[in-house]
């Protein structure tokens, strides 16, 4: 059985004719389906999403496992990686049992991925059909993960089925800060526009542009904003002090790719007055989530992927994830990198039996340390005492010092280094005589390719000081 048989298995309530359109479109061969339109699994995918909103723990325990057997049964019939490393410790899809079965295979790390790269990749599929999606992340580590259109579909689904808690139906007038604009052969462009969609360049924001941005916005009436927090964090101080503006038919801000931080979500809501919503997913599809219509929760999808969650130091979990939609490269107990510190198997807001875990803390990159070794966590979000720092960023090379690159704004004086002392030395409170952090300017911080604003750029191993 493969992924979507699955599907088929545990939807019920999908109607006759649904289902015979699916069924004819099973009888086109798997390479010829593949180029077609996102369609029948984007469908179904929706389908079953719906229906499990009122699914118990054991239907989706259920699910789980068979999603989880299929992707080992797979990996090791069509993917290098897998077949190598299951006959190194003899082991064997087809005869797993139960969960603890599954937790003999090995962890994957992020480096082993990186090395193994096309060997993680169905070896029936050609490379030049399927499309590439290059990953730096916040570790630095470079991927190349591959994916197909029933990746792309399935990721879609869940979008929409996620953001539907936030009142967002697609096709809905909605602007969205996105990294790179482009338009044919016309590369970073400050803005686009399409349908109901106004595309604005976060290589854009300048006092000049933002203030273009936000008539175009106010003009443009939209239901939702989307960007990275950071971003929509910049915005929002802006709106807040030189360009106060209305926005009516405003429902929601998205914010998506980065942790946020409630310093962030704070400003946010206070300068558009509506529900900041988060939302998690990665590029590797390993798992995703969102928060629910009561709580800031953040809720991975059971139907997406398999979570679990490895101890670390100091109260800390990283999330390991066993993504089910991708096919073409799998990610078996995949560590993330993306740390929490509580979960529990059902929201106590809406009920949902999603696993549910507090805003995530930060990457493991985004962590400093201290002279002896310990973990000094979330530092960022003490950036929103400085009012007149346009950009941030933490520098460390060895434990115990650290330096804090400011890029200032226009208002800034000593005033404010003296504030910002004060604030990461009463911050720090007792971790104060761990680290020591200096102060230095520089006009501008670059931005990697990805748009992804990196808290810390840290040369120390932090796995390894984690003791993990
Ligand atoms: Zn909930």
């Amino acid at each position: 059985m493969n992924v979507q048989e699955t599907v088929k298995k545990f939807l019920r309530k999908s109607s006759v004719l649904e289902n015979m359109a699916l069924n004819v479109y099973e009888t086109i061969p798997y390479d010829i389906r593949n180029k077609l339109l996102l369609g029948p699994a984007f469908v179904r995918w929706t389908m079953l999403l719906k229906e499990s909103e009122n699914w118990g723990p054991g239907r989706f325990r259920d699910y789980q496992f068979a999603q989880v057997k299929n992707i080992l049964v797979h990996a090791a019939e069509n993917i290098p990686y897998y077949r190598k490393t299951f006959s190194e410790i003899d082991f064997h899809p087809e005869k797993i049992k139960d969960f603890d079965d599954f937790r003999k295979i090995p962890l994957l790390l992020r480096e082993e991925v990186s090395k193994s790269s096309v060997g993680m990749v169905d070896e029936r599929l050609p490379l030049k059909a399927l499309l590439l999606k290059p990953t730096s992340g916040s570790s630095g580590i470079p991927l190349r993960i591959y994916r197909d259109r029933a990746v792309d579909a399935a990721f879609l689904a869940f979008r929409k089925n996620i953001l539907g808690r936030a009142g967002y139906i697609p096709g809905v007038r909605e602007v969205m800060f996105w990294p790179m604009v482009s338009s044919g052969s016309h590369l970073s462009l400050p803005y686009t526009r399409f349908g109901n969609k106004l595309i604005l360049s976060i290589r854009h924001l300048s006092p000049q542009w933002l203030s273009r941005f936000v008539k175009m916005i106010a003009d443009f009436n939209p239901e939702h904003i989307m960007g990275f927090p950071s971003v929509l964090a910049v915005v929002s101080s802006y709106i807040k002090h030189e360009n106060p503006a209305v926005f009516p038919k405003l429902k929601s801000v998205i914010s998506y790719a980065e942790n946020i931080f409630d310093w962030q979500r704070n400003l946010i809501k206070e300068v558009f007055g509506v529900r900041v919503f988060s939302m998690y997913a990665m590029t590797e599809q390993a798992v995703i989530g969102g928060e629910c219509e009561q709580t800031h929760k953040m809720h991975l999808h059971p139907l997406f992927g398999y979570a679990e969650f490895m101890g670390l130091a100091d109260g800390y979990k990283e999330i390991v994830g066993t993504g089910f939609t991708s096919q073409c490269m799998p990610f078996i107990r995949y560590r993330t990198g993306d740390v929490v510190t509580e979960s529990s198997d059902v929201c106590p807001g809406c009920g949902r039996c999603h696993m549910v875990v507090d805003s995530l803390q930060g990457r493991i990159n985004d962590f400093l340390i201290g002279k002896s070794g310990e973990i000094i966590p979330r530092l960022m979000p003490w950036i929103k005492t400085f009012p007149n720092v346009r950009q941030f960023r933490f520098h460390q090379e060895e434990p115990g010092r650290a330096v804090l690159f400011i890029s200032r704004g226009e208002g800034y004086t000593d005033r404010n280094t003296e504030e910002i002392t004060f604030w990461l030395d009463s911050m720090l409170g007792i971790m104060r005589d761990s680290i020591s952090i200096t102060i230095e300017f520089i006009d501008q911080i670059t931005l990697p390719e990805s748009g992804k604003t990196r808290m810390v750029t840290q040369k120390l191993d932090v796995r390894s000081f984690l003791k993990i």
